[in-house]
C-alpha cells in the first residue's frame, strides 16, 4: 500500500488580488480537493492544505482553468511579490501594483516544466532548447521574497523581505525607490549562525521603470552567483549581504545594472496595521477590510464567512484583496453596489466580527503549525486565539485594553508569521512551550530578542502580567510596549 501523501498548494497572487470569478473557483476547488479552509497567508496569497496526492494535479488544472497559477510559489525561486495592500492607503497604489506585476513576470522561470508536468502540455524532448537567463541551470540558492511599501504604511513588513522597495514620495508622486536587501526571518534554535535580519537600505533608484526592474533583476543575479550553495541554513540573501558587506553590494549592483545609484533617501512609517472597516478610494470605489483571524476563511456554526464571501463573489460586485497580515479586503465596489455587499456582510455578522476584534487580536498573527505543518514543534493558529483571550484579560486588568500591540506566534523558528518583527513574539520550542521575545518596535524597524526560553502558558501569562504592570507604571509619554520592553528587558540586560 502506498502512503496517503497530503500536500499544501499555494497560489501566486501578485499584490494579493483575485477577481470575483476566481474566488468562486477557489471556493469550489478548496471544498472539493482540500480541507475546505481557504488560508490567507502572511504574504498576500492563498494556500490550501490537506490536498491528497491524487488531487494535486486536478487541483492545479482547475486553478489553471480559472486563470490562477501555483507556479514558483515554493522552492528556490522568487516567490509572491507583495505590496501595500490597501488601495485606499494611497492613490499611488495602482502604480505600485503595476510595478509588482512587472517584477513578478520578469522573475518567473522560463522553463516549461511546470506546464508539462501539471497541465499536460506536450513534453519538450530536448531540454537544451530551454533557456532561462536568470535561473539558468541552478535556480536561486534559497527562496527569495520581494515586497514594495508606500510610506507611511508598512503593512507589508517591508524590511523582512530579501529585497524590499520603499517608494519615495514627493509632491504626491513616486520619485524613486529605496532598494533594501537582506531581510529574512528564519532562525534555528540553538544556532547563533542562523539568525533573523531586517533588510538594509542599499541604494536609491529614480522612478524609471527600466532602471528599477534592472536593479531588482541584478540583485537576484548577484545572489544567484554569490549565495551560499553548500549550506542551506546560510543560503538566504541576508547571509550574502553580511558576508560581502553593503559597500561591495552597492558597487556590484551598480556595475551589473550599468548605472550609478544614489544613497538611500529618508523614509518614514507611521503604521503597520490593517485599517478595518469601510473606506473609499480616490476613484470612489468602496473597500471593506475584514478581520480574518489567522487568515482562516471557513464556515463555523456561529460565523459563516466562506458562505458570505461566496455570495458576494457570485454577485460579481466585489473583488478580493489580501493583506500581509492575513486579512481580506472586499474590494473595488462601485458606489451603487455598496448596499448589496454591505447587506451580506452585515447579515452574516462579518461587520460585527471585524469591529469586535480588539486592537491586540486585530494585529495578531499566527502561522499554520500543528497539525498541518510538518516542521511545527508547537501549536500556533489553533492555540493563539485562546491565548489572546487570556492576554486581553491581563491588559484589561492593567487598564491597557486600548493599547495597540503587535503579537505574533509561530510553531517553529522558521518564522513564517514574522514573530521576530513583533513587539511580543512567541516561537515554539516543544509542544505547549514557546520562547518569549520582547523589544521589537511598532513599525517593523527593529527586531525583538529572546527574553525567556521555553515557557508554558502559565509562565507566559505571569511574565506578561508583570511586564504590563511595569509598562503601566514606568512608560514614558507615548512610549509603545515594544520600545518600553526593549528599554527595560533587552537593552538593560545587554549593558548589565
Ligand atoms: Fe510551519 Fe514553522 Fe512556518 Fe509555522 S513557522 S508554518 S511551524 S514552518
Amino acid at each position: 500500500l502506498e502512503r496517503l501523501y497530503s500536500f499544501m498548494i499555494r497560489l501566486r497572487l501578485t499584490a494579493g488580488f483575485i477577481t470575483p470569478e476566481q474566488w468562486v473557483a477557489l471556493h469550489h476547488i478548496a471544498g472539493e480537493n482540500s480541507t475546505g479552509t481557504i488560508k490567507i497567508t502572511t504574504r498576500q496569497t492563498i494556500q490550501l492544505h490537506g490536498v491528497l496526492k491524487p488531487y494535486v494535479k486536478p487541483t492545479l488544472k482547475a486553478f489553471n482553468e480559472a486563470a490562477l497559477t501555483t507556479i514558483a510559489t515554493c522552492g528556490d525561486i522568487n516567490r509572491n511579490v507583495c505590496t501595500t495592500s490597501n488601495p485606499v492607503a494611497s492613490p499611488l497604489h495602482e502604480e505600485v501594483e503595476v510595478l509588482a506585476n512587472k517584477i513578478a513576470d520578469l522573475l518567473l522561470p522560463k522553463t516549461r516544466g511546470y506546464y508539462e508536468i501539471w497541465l499536460d502540455e506536450e513534453k519538450i524532448a530536448d531540454k537544451s532548447q530551454e533557456e532561462d537567463p536568470l535561473y539558468q541551470d541552478r535556480y536561486m540558492p534559497r527562496k527569495f521574497k520581494i515586497g514594495i511599501a508606500i510610506p507611511p504604511v508598512n503593512d507589508v513588513d517591508i524590511l523582512t523581505n530579501d529585497l524590499g522597495l520603499i517608494a519615495i514620495v514627493e509632491g504626491g508622486k513616486i520619485i524613486g525607490y529605496n532598494i533594501c536587501v537582506g531581510g529574512g526571518m528564519s532562525t534555528t534554535h540553538g544556532n547563533p549562525d542562523h539568525y533573523a535580519r531586517l533588510a538594509s537600505p542599499l541604494a536609491y533608484v529614480e522612478n524609471d521603470e527600466a532602471k528599477v526592474l534592472k536593479a531588482v533583476y541584478e540583485v537576484l543575479t548577484i545572489q544567484r552567483d554569490y549565495g551560499n550553495r553548500s549550506d542551506r541554513k546560510l543560503a538566504r540573501l541576508k547571509y550574502t549581504v553580511d558576508r560581502l558587506g553593503l559597500a561591495w553590494w552597492r558597487e556590484e549592483l551598480e556595475r551589473r545594472s550599468g548605472f550609478a545609484m544614489e544613497d538611500p533617501k529618508p523614509f518614514h512609517f507611521t503604521s503597520r496595521r490593517d485599517d478595518y472597516g469601510w473606506a473609499q478610494n480616490h476613484h470612489g470605489l468602496w473597500y471593506f477590510t475584514m478581520f480574518v483571524e489567522n487568515g482562516r476563511v471557513l464556515d463555523i456554526p456561529e460565523l459563516k464567512m466562506k458562505e458570505a464571501l461566496l455570495k458576494i463573489a457570485e454577485s460579481g460586485k466585489a473583488a478580493f484583496r489580501f493583506t500581509s497580515s492575513q486579512n481580506l479586503i472586499v474590494a473595488d465596489i462601485k458606489p451603487e453596489d455598496k448596499a448589496f455587499v454591505e447587506n451580506i456582510l452585515e447579515s452574516y455578522g462579518l461587520v460585527a466580527h471585524t469591529l469586535r476584534a480588539t486592537k491586540l487580536r486585530g494585529n495578531a498573527m499566527a502561522c499554520v503549525a500543528l497539525n498541518t505543518c510538518a516542521l511545527a514543534l508547537a501549536e500556533a493558529q489553533r492555540y493563539m486565539p485562546s491565548l489572546l483571550t487570556k492576554v486581553e484579560g491581563i491588559l484589561e486588568k492593567h487598564g491597557l485594553q486600548d493599547e495597540e500591540l503587535i503579537m505574533r506566534m509561530t510553531g517553529c523558528p522558521n518564522g513564517c508569521a514574522r514573530p521576530y518583527a513583533a513587539e511580543i513574539g512567541f516561537v515554539g520550542t516543544a509542544y505547549g512551550r514557546y520562547n518569549l521575545h520582547y523589544g521589537g518596535d511598532r513599525l517593523g524597524l527593529r527586531l525583538n530578542k529572546i527574553y525567556k526560553e521555553s515557557l508554558d502558558e502559565a509562565q507566559i501569562l505571569a511574565e506578561l502580567d508583570s511586564a504590563f504592570a511595569a509598562f503601566k507604571a514606568e512608560r514614558t509619554e507615548g512610549e509603545t510596549f515594544g520600545d518600553f520592553s526593549y528599554r527595560k528587558y533587552i537593552a538593560a540586560a545587554a549593558t548589565a
